[in-house]
């Protein structure tokens, strides 16, 4: 039987995600912002939560983790460095790693920029990329504690991963990221279909992701950094993707 995600929100901008095997009835949680929404959900669907996958150590990310693995005794596995505070870890992952859920496999790539830990998920079965804070939907996650150039490395990574696998990100961002690539790319008609789409699903209060990773290399300014026509955009022509990146992110930043 195929594996089933929900996503629903949490916090004021932040997405839950559950993603349940029900040959083995495992259940994990991408992240874990607050543990309301996702009790209610587990509750909801009749799901019992087993595993709680981590991307990163912000407080939007692991808000609910005590909380949760104290209700349900699920084990908890995180990134990699150890010099993050996450605390109640059961398994530290690093790039390659691949964590079972239930019968589910999901990779871990190590994509570090946002956070110097951040990893994401990948299960490959379900064509399923669980992206957090690198790669949002037409727009990408601040550089705090990382690089630039590292950052950008993240995003070729995940862009590396099949067209018709789906996108699950950290945040509703969607429509402020539409606004933002339309200033660059204003007739980038990917990006136009994008922005209709979004319109129609906020207006009926609807999530805007999942969305496909085949649209996101289309239409996400942030995953064409090394496209020569978004430098020309940028008057950069010549410049390295990094620096287009960079440029991209702080203009971004300022909006
Ligand atoms: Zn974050
Ligand atoms: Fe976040």
């Amino acid at each position: 039987m195929a594996a089933e995600i929900r996503t629903f929100p949490c916090l004021n901008d932040n997405f839950g995600h559950l993603i349940h095997d029900a040959d083995t009835l495992a259940t994990a949680s991408i992240d874990a912002p607050e543990a309301g929404p996702i009790v209610a959900a587990l509750e909801r669907e009749g799901w019992t939560l087993t595993d709680i996958l981590i991307t990163h150590h912000h407080g939007d990310h692991v808000g609910g983790v005590a909380e949760l693995k104290q209700k349900y005794g699920c084990r908890v596995v995180a990134p990699h460095d150890k010099t993050t505070k996450i605390a109640n870890a059961d398994l530290r992952v690093a790039n390659g790693d691949v964590v079972k859920v239930g019968g589910l496999l999901a990779r871990v790539l190590e994509t570090p920029g946002h956070t110097l830990d951040h990893v994401s998920y990948v299960f490959d079965g379900e064509k399923a990329l669980f992206a957090a804070d690198t790669l949002f939907s037409i727009g990408c996650g601040r550089v705090f504690e990382g690089t630039y150039p590292m950052m950008w490395d993240s995003l070729l990574k995940l862009r590396a991963l099949p067209d018709d696998f789906r996108l699950y990100c950290g945040h509703e961002y969607t429509a402020s990221n539409v606004k933002f690539a339309l200033t660059v790319e204003p007739d980038n008609a990917a990006l136009q279909a994008r922005a209709d789409e979004v319109s129609r699903l906020r207006a009926a209060n609807k999530p805007t992701i999942p969305s496909l990773l085949g649209e996101e290399k289309k239409a996400n300014v942030f995953l064409r950094a090394d496209d020569a026509v978004v430098a020309q955009k940028l008057h950069m022509q010549g410049a390295s993707a990094e620096e287009v990146f960079r440029e991209l992110r702080e203009r971004k930043n300022k909006s």
